[in-house]
C-alpha cells in the first residue's frame, strides 16, 4: 500500500499502481471525467499512469494552467494526427503549448497549406477527436527508437532523438498518430469540443534562418464550444482596441521605416499624453522624496562591463560608437542603472543620507530582431519612469512599502482594478545560483512578504523566479477584456552596489554596501500606453485625455459664442477645442464620440442667449443645461476626485 496525500491536507491508502484517475473515480465519476493531467510530487503526469511510491497528489483539470497546457499539448498531437491523414508523409519538429493554445512545426515537404484548408484540417481534428482515442505511453530503448524513425525517413525525430539519453525515451500513440514525445497528455482525444486552427507562418528548423524553413501551424481547442465562441469574440474586442489601430486614428503615434524601425515618433497628441502621465508621476514622485536626476543617452563601454550591462547586451545589440580621433568606444544606454550608481559615488555617503532615491525618466536602447517588433509595446528605443533607491538592509521593507503605495496611486487613478502582485523568490534547491549573503537574502523576501500582506495585496509566490541578484515583485494587471499583462516592478540588487562598489558610512564609523531597489511603476511610456489604450479602448480618464470637451456650435452664428465658452474654461484650466466646421450638429456630435472626447458642449440659440451651456457625456448621451461656470466647476470637481 501507498500512501497519497491531496491538496486539502486528506491522506489515502490506495494500492501500489494506482492511478490519478482512479483516485479521481473514488472521489466522483464527475471529477473524472474533468481531469486532463496530474500533479504528482510537484511533477505533472498523465493521468493515467501508476503511481508507486507514497505521493502528493493534485488533480488538474482545465481551470489548472498546467491542465489546460496538457489539453493544448495533446491538442498538438491531435492536429499532427489530422494532418498526417490529410497529407500523407508530412514531417513534423515539435509541437508545445503556448498562451493560447499550441503549434506544431511542420515540414510539408512538396505540398502547401493556405488559410482555406484551416476548415478541413478542424474537421478532420473533430473527426478524430470524437473517437475518444486514448493516448498510450511505451518506453522505448534508443535503439528500437531510432530504428523506428530511421524506417519513417524522419530525420527531424532522429535529431531530437540525438539528444535524449537512454531509458528516458518514451513515445505515445493515439489513434493512429505515434509521436516521440515526454509528455504528459490527457486521457483521450474526446476532451476537444471544439478547435481551431488560427494560422501559420514561416519558421526556420532550430530557429536558425540557415536551416530548411517549416511551416508553424498554429491552433487553439477547447473542452466546450461556448469557450471557443466566446475566444473568438474576445479576439474581435482585442482587434478593436488594438493600440495600433486607435494610434494611428486618434493621432497619438507614427512609425517611420525611414527614422528606423521599432523607433517611435509621438504626434503632439501623443506627446501630450505622454508628458502628462509623467507629469503626474513626477509630482507623485516628488511628494514620496524621490530627486531628480538626468543621464545622457549614451555612456562609455567600461561603464556597461562594469555594471554586467555589456555581457547581457553587448555583443548582439548595437555595436558601439567610436570616437576616432581618441580611440573611445561608447555604448546606447540599455539601462539607467549603471548611471545612478555612478551618482551615488559622486561623493561620500553616511547612513544618514539613505535612503537616497534617483529617479529618472531614461531613454534606453536595446536590439530587438525586426520579426518582434510590435507597436509601441516591443520597440529599440523607449523610455523608462526608472527609480533607484539605495538603502540599508534594515530600510528594505519600509521603502518596497512605499514603492507599493505608489503603484497602488496610479492603478487607482488609471482605473486598472484587477491585479496581483507576484512575489518572487529563490529557488531553495539551488542556492548557488544567487549572489549576496544568505542572510540578507532571507530578510529581503521576509520584508517583500511582509509588506505586500501589510498592504492588502493579493499575492502569489513563484520559487525559482528571482534574479540571481536579488528578489522581486511584480505587479500583473487584468485589462478591461480580462487579458494578462506585468505592470510595475520593484527589484532588489545585492550585485550592482557590489560592482561599482558603492560604500556609505555607518553609525559604527566604518564602510557598508548599500542595497539598491530598481523600480518602474509604467515600466516604460511606450509599453504603459499601449496597454492603457486597449484597457480604455482610447477612451481615457477625464484628467489625462488630451482633449477633455468639444463645443459644438449648432451654426456659424454662434460660433463666437463657442469661442468664449472655450476662454473660460480655458482659464479653469480645462482642455477644449471648438468644432466650427459648417456641418450638421449630428455630425458634429458623431465625429467628437469617435474621437472618443469626454463631454461635448452644444451650442444654441437659448444657450447663447441665457450664458449657458447644454452638455452632452461620452457614451451616455444628454446630462442636461447648466451655466459655463457649473460645468467648469464640475469638471473641475470630477478630475480632483479622480486624483485624490
Ligand atoms: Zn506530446
Ligand atoms: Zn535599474
Amino acid at each position: 500500500m501507498i500512501n497519497i496525500t491531496l491538496p486539502d491536507g486528506s491522506e489515502r491508502q490506495v494500492d501500489s499502481g494506482t492511478t490519478a484517475l482512479d483516485v479521481a473515480m473514488s472521489i466522483s465519476e464527475g471529477l473524472a471525467r474533468n481531469v486532463l493531467a496530474a500533479e504528482v510530487n510537484g511533477e505533472v503526469w498523465d493521468p493515467q499512469r501508476p503511481i508507486r511510491t507514497d505521493a502528493t497528489l493534485k488533480l488538474l483539470t482545465w481551470k489548472d494552467e498546467a491542465g489546460k497546457s496538457t489539453m493544448w499539448h495533446s491538442s498538438a498531437h491531435l492536429l499532427a494526427e489530422a494532418l498526417e491523414a490529410l497529407y500523407p508523409g508530412v514531417k513534423f519538429w515539435v509541437g508545445p503549448p503556448i498562451e493560447n493554445g499550441f503549434y506544431y512545426d511542420v515540414d510539408f515537404g512538396d505540398q502547401t497549406i493556405t488559410d482555406n484548408d484551416f476548415g478541413a484540417i478542424e474537421s478532420k481534428m473533430m473527426e478524430l477527436a470524437k473517437q475518444k482515442n486514448p493516448f498510450v505511453r511505451s518506453e522505448m530503448s534508443k535503439a528500437d527508437a531510432i530504428a523506428y524513425f530511421t524506417e519513417k525517413e524522419d530525420a527531424y525525430k532522429l535529431d531530437l532523438l540525438e539528444g535524449l539519453e537512454d531509458g528516458t525515451i518514451t513515445f505515445y500513440k493515439q489513434g493512429n498518430f505515434t509521436d516521440l514525445c515526454r509528455g504528459p497528455h490527457m486521457p483521450h482525444t474526446g476532451f476537444v469540443k471544439a478547435a481551431k486552427v488560427m494560422s501559420i507562418a514561416g519558421a526556420y528548423w532550430k530557429g536558425d534562418e540557415k536551416n530548411k524553413q517549416l511551416t508553424r501551424v498554429y491552433g487553439i481547442t477547447f473542452p466546450k464550444k461556448q469557450e471557443l465562441n466566446a475566444y473568438l469574440e474576445l479576439l474581435e474586442q482585442a482587434k478593436a482596441r488594438d493600440h495600433r489601430k486607435l494610434g494611428k486614428e486618434m493621432d497619438l503615434f507614427h512609425f517611420s521605416e525611414k527614422v528606423g524601425q521599432g523607433l517611435p515618433l509621438w504626434l503632439p497628441k501623443g506627446a501630450d499624453l505622454r508628458m502628462r502621465l509623467e507629469s503626474f508621476l513626477k509630482e507623485a514622485q516628488r511628494k514620496a522624496g524621490y530627486e531628480p536626476v538626468i543621464t545622457p543617452h549614451i555612456g562609455n563601454k567600461e561603464l556597461y562591463i562594469t555594471s554586467g550591462h555589456y555581457a547581457k547586451y553587448g555583443e548582439d545589440s548595437f555595436q558601439p560608437i567610436n570616437t576616432p580621433a581618441e580611440g573611445e568606444e561608447y555604448l546606447l544606454k540599455p539601462m539607467n542603472c549603471p548611471h545612478h550608481c555612478e551618482i551615488f559615488k559622486a561623493r561620500p555617503r553616511s547612513y544618514r543620507d539613505l535612503p537616497v532615491r534617483f529617479a529618472e525618466f531614461g531613454t534606453v536602447y536595446r536590439y530587438e530582431q525586426s520579426g518582434e517588433l510590435h507597436g509601441l509595446t516591443r520597440v529599440r528605443g523607449f523610455t523608462q519612469d526608472d527609480a533607484h533607491i539605495f538603502c540599508t538592509v534594515d530600510q528594505v521593507k519600509e521603502e518596497v512599502g512605499k514603492v507599493i503605495d505608489l503603484v497602488l496611486y496610479i492603478f487607482r487613478t488609471l482605473k486598472f482594478e484587477d491585479f496581483i502582485a507576484q512575489v518572487s523568490l529563490r529557488d531553495p534547491e539551488n542556492p548557488e545560483k544567487y549572489i549576496g549573503k544568505d542572510e540578507n537574502w532571507d530578510k529581503a523576501e521576509r520584508a517583500i512578504q511582509e509588506i505586500a500582506d501589510e498592504k492588502g495585496l493579493r499575492t502569489v509566490v513563484e520559487l525559482g523566479e528571482a534574479a540571481f541578484y536579488g528578489p522581486k515583485l511584480d505587479f500583473m494587471v487584468r485589462d478591461a477584456i480580462g487579458r494578462k499583462w506585468q505592470l510595475g516592478t520593484v527589484q532588489i540588487d545585492y550585485n550592482l552596489p557590489e560592482r561599482f562598489e558603492l560604500e556609505y558610512t555607518g553609525a559604527d564609523n566604518t564602510k557598508h554596501r548599500p542595497v539598491m531597489i530598481h523600480r518602474a511603476p509604467f515600466g516604460s511610456m511606450e509599453r504603459f500606453v499601449a496597454i492603457l489604450i486597449e484597457h480604455c479602448a482610447g477612451k481615457f480618464p477625464l484628467w489625462l485625455t488630451p482633449e477633455q470637451v468639444k463645443i459644438l456650435p449648432i451654426s456659424d452664428r454662434f460660433n463666437e459664442y463657442a469661442e468664449s465658452v472655450s476662454k473660460v474654461l480655458e482659464n479653469h484650466d480645462i482642455r477644449a477645442l471648438v468644432d466650427d466646421r459648417s456641418e450638421k450638429v449630428g455630425k458634429k456630435i458623431r465625429d467628437a464620440e469617435l474621437e472618443k472626447v469626454p463631454y461635448m458642449l452644444i451650442l444654441g440659440e437659448s444657450e447663447a442667449h441665457d450664458g449657458t451651456v447644454s452638455v452632452r457625456k461620452q457614451g451616455e448621451g444628454d446630462v442636461g443645461g447648466m451655466s459655463v461656470e457649473a460645468f467648469a466647476e464640475l469638471i473641475q470637481s470630477e478630475i480632483a476626485e479622480m486624483l485624490k
